[in-house]
């Protein structure tokens, strides 16, 4: 028996069978053919089956699929990490791979504690967060998102307590007020000697609710954790390459991470793969103090498919005009979602560069829903209130059209 994700084992689940997907649709086994709105879960920015991409793996795979980290390196891996170094802010310099993004968010989290341990402050260990976020499912990582729809009744003493304060209520356009970061600097003010970073998912929080909010605060955020000597980690799993518009959302605030996390669309959905990033500084620090050595190594760390997979989607996004397509998509859907707005079932519609987000009254049924997309012929997975659109970014204008009235006609008789 197979475990879907979020399912229980024996549940009469709707689950359905791919035989293949090529550039935005997935074919079903019994022939339907859909047009994907998920991206697998962010990933697949560039589709599916791309003939460069498949390329690459081969080509790579024809002279080693794997090979342990530990005392050995290769090309793939130097030149990736090279790469992420020259795209992403400038003060980080060095790149821990791992093997998923909850995992990423683990390391970012050590190498946060084993930083200040190396500064002779071994009491800076507690994660500060805002309320809404997701990081992951890991024990680490689900310390940190959302406390109330983040697991934490369920696993609370075994999870590590940590400091939650109010998201701030300002949304992408407008510009934040002192309320907004004031929980922010209470705690700070209180437990900075105990806080080892703040932890965020920079202007779009994902699955903890798909809220957008003002690169003002993000600013801000940065400036309290200098005042107050806490490191700052920003969680781009979801947002990296591009999805919000910038490459990585932290541009929209001109703000540089001390740790940065990547994964999910950094193969371009082809194979697992994530980084931890951070600066030379803190790599440095972590490096000539005792124990000498950054304390994790995970058995596929750089494999050398993914990180051909890494190299090849690099390629294929920065060569190709992807801001003018975000840009494009961003309009279609702030075109195209508005009429939801009609609706007495849909509370809110909000759209951020290839994120649509169509926020309704009350939960959905996903087992009643999920059928109903696969009818019209698309691909969406809805969670709790929240039906949300993220398509490839080779999306044409047709099939976002088809995706956009799938999504109106399924809302309209709700
Ligand atoms: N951080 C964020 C912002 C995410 O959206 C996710 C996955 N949805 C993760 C971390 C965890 O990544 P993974 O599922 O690859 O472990």
């Amino acid at each position: 028996m197979v475990w879907h994700p979020y399912s229980a084992v024996n549940a009469d689940l709707c689950i359905f069978p791919v035989k293949s997907a090529q550039g935005v649709v997935i074919k079903l086994m019994d022939g339907r053919e859909l047009i994907d709105g998920m991206s697998s879960w962010w990933s697949a920015i560039h589709g599916y089956n791309h003939p460069v991409m498949n390329q690459a793996i081969i080509r790579q795979l024809e002279s080693m699929a794997h090979i342990m980290f530990g005392g050995l390196t290769h090309q793939p891996a130097v030149e990736l990490a090279a790469k992420l170094v020259e795209i992403t802010p400038n003060s980080l310099a060095t790149v821990f791979f791992s093997d998923s993004g909850s995992v990423a968010v683990e390391v970012a989290m050590k190498m946060a504690i084993q930083y200040w341990h190396s500064k002779q402050q071994p009491n800076k260990q507690k994660m500060l967060t805002i309320r809404h976020g997701y990081h992951g499912d890991t024990f680490g990582a689900m310390s940190v998102s959302d406390p109330v729809n983040g697991m934490h009744s369920l696993f609370a003493s075994s999870l590590a307590q940590q400091i939650f304060v109010d998201a701030p209520s300002c949304k992408f356009h407008q510009t934040c007020t002192a309320n907004d970061s004031q929980p922010l600097i209470e705690q700070l003010e209180k437990n900075h000697q105990q806080i080892a970073a703040v932890i965020l998912e920079p202007i779009v929080q994902g699955a903890g609710g798909m809220r957008f909010y003002s690169p003002d605060y993000l600013k801000h955020v940065r400036e309290l954790c200098d005042q107050f000597k806490v490191l700052l980690i920003l969680d781009e799993i979801a947002t990296g390459f591009g999805r919000t518009g910038k490459l990585f959302a932290c541009e929209y605030a001109k703000t540089e991470p001390d740790i940065l996390c990547l994964g999910k669309a950094l193969t371009g959905g082809y194979l697992t793969l994530a980084a931890t990033m951070t600066t030379t500084e803190i790599a440095q620090s972590i490096s000539h103090h005792d124990p000498g050595v950054f304390m994790h190594g995970p058995t596929f760390m750089a494999n050398p498919l993914a990180c051909t997979a890494g190299l090849a989607s690099l390629d294929i996004l920065l060569n190709s005009s992807w801001q003018e397509k975000i840009v494009q998509i961003e309009k279609a859907l702030k075109i195209g979602l508005k009429p939801c707005l009609d609706f007495p079932q849909v509370k809110d519609v909000r759209v951020l560069g290839a994120i649509g987000v169509v926020e309704l009254q009350s939960p959905v049924n996903l087992k009643t829903i999920q059928p109903k997309f696969v009818d019209e012929g698309v691909w969406l997975r809805p969670f709790n209130k929240l039906i949300y659109l993220m398509p490839p970014f080779i999306i044409t204008d047709d099939e976002l059209h088809d995706l956009i009235n799938a999504v109106i006609k399924i809302i309209s008789r709700i």
